[in-house]
């Protein structure tokens, strides 16, 4: 980001006032209504002619849920942005919007595993094949190119947190007409703007960073006004995963506070990181920021990441006794979580990303929340020291 003048850092433009004022409110209103009427005959028949753009119907149109688009594209760097229901609403709206039946995908490893199971699953049933590349060996990307309709990226990747040149990865893809396509829920545009860097169209899983307190399901898409355009007339009102005005409205909220919400969560899980790589009982941290350098693009990090125990180290026991630090899924609010690798390798859903890219069954993956540094590391270093007793 702009370290210069923060006043044309986007991250401060969605922090200061808005330039719309309805009421003259700081806040915006809530559109919470499914359809919007019309003053006259002439006035519909022209909207339904397109020669006049205004809201319809929330499935196609709601200004809430636009404010919110406006925002993200914003700090994203792109021309338009598209609201969706869930993350995962937005990633196969978006791929489906650009593969047809016996296209090729080349995909990064370690995906988020819902998106590996939509592309092991229903995308195979559309015979639509995927391929699966270290993001890491660029030598590799190269070769899997050839003729691949799509590349999907993500960067750092899921669990074991492999992060990747995106500007790099993103020029193969382009040179070989690949429409390119990355999940930056971990990075949040915040600290990675993968559009600068090449990319064609991100996605977010906005239950994460972007809303940031844990009460969303939500999603979205940015990119160019062209590419949106084609998801918004192909994908996004025919499988119908539209973001609520309500949703929109709390994300609007999550965003003023997403660029102090990201230097919290770096800080704090740097340091935690670094006090349990120095731990006896730990084999690896498995986090981008302990590496000498981050990938060119990669400008901070977020409160996601990995690490692996040693043998000998009962995880269980680890689990139960964490007080701050509790069990369960999703991560990017204000909150603490812990998934033992051990749970998800027992995953009934398949296909299992984390048997096909392979996890240790002594990892544990932490999200570092906004609780403070010292009183996390007294949750977790007596866990850790009871459960290496045993
Ligand atoms: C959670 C998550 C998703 C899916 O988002 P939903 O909002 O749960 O549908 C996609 N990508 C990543 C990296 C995620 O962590």
């Amino acid at each position: 980001m702009n370290q210069g003048n923060d006043l044309f850092d986007p991250a401060s433009l969605i922090v200061a006032h808005d330039e719309t004022h309805a009421f003259e409110a700081v806040v915006p209103p809530l559109v919470q209504t499914s359809l919007f009427t019309f003053s006259s005959y002439d006035e519909m028949v022209s909207t339904y002619r397109g020669e006049k753009v205004r809201p319809v119907y929330t499935r196609g149109l709601n200004p809430t849920v636009r404010m919110f688009e406006e925002m993200l594209a914003k700090l994203e760097g792109a021309e338009d942005a598209l609201g969706f229901a869930s993350g995962m609403s937005a990633i196969s709206s978006t791929v489906l919007s650009f593969v047809s039946p016996g296209d090729r995908i080349v995909a990064v490893r370690h995906v988020y595993p819902d998106a590996f199971r939509l592309f092991g699953t229903f995308m195979k049933r559309m015979n639509v094949e995927v391929v699966y590349v270290d993001g890491r060996d660029e030598a590799a990307v190269e070769k899997a190119m050839p003729g691949a309709k799509l590349f999907y990226m993500e960067s750092p990747t899921s669990w074991v947190m492999e992060a990747h040149d995106v500007g790099a990865l993103a020029a193969i893809g382009k040179r070989h007409g690949a429409v390119t396509v990355i999940d930056n829920s971990w990075a949040s545009p915040v600290f990675q703007q993968p559009i600068s860097l090449g990319v064609d169209l991100v996605v977010h899983s906005a239950s994460k960073y972007l809303g940031g307190h844990s009460d969303v399901v939500s999603g979205v898409v940015a990119g160019s006004k062209a590419m949106i355009d084609r998801i918004r007339a192909e994908t996004y009102p025919y499988l119908g995963g539209k973001m609520s005005p309500f949703d929109a409205w709390l994300l609007i909220r999550g965003l003023r506070t997403l660029p102090l919400r990201m230097r919290a969560h770096q800080a704090s899980a740097l340091d935690i990181a670094s006090r349990l790589q120095a731990l006896d009982v730990v084999e690896e941290v498995c986090h981008p920021g302990l590496a000498n350098r981050l990938p060119p693009g990669l400008n901070g990090t977020s409160g996601l990441f990995s690490f692996i125990f040693k043998e000998g180290v009962d995880v269980r026991a680890f689990a139960d006794r964490l007080k701050l630090f509790k069990l369960g899924v999703s991560w990017g609010g204000h909150e603490s979580l812990i998934v033992p690798g051990e749970v998800v390798l027992e995953q009934k859903a398949q296909p299992n990303s984390a048997h096909t890219f392979g996890i240790s069954a002594r990892s544990v993956r932490l999200h570092v929340g906004l609780e403070g540094t010292e009183a996390l590391w007294n949750d977790l270093e007596p866990a850790i020291k009871a459960a290496s007793a045993v």
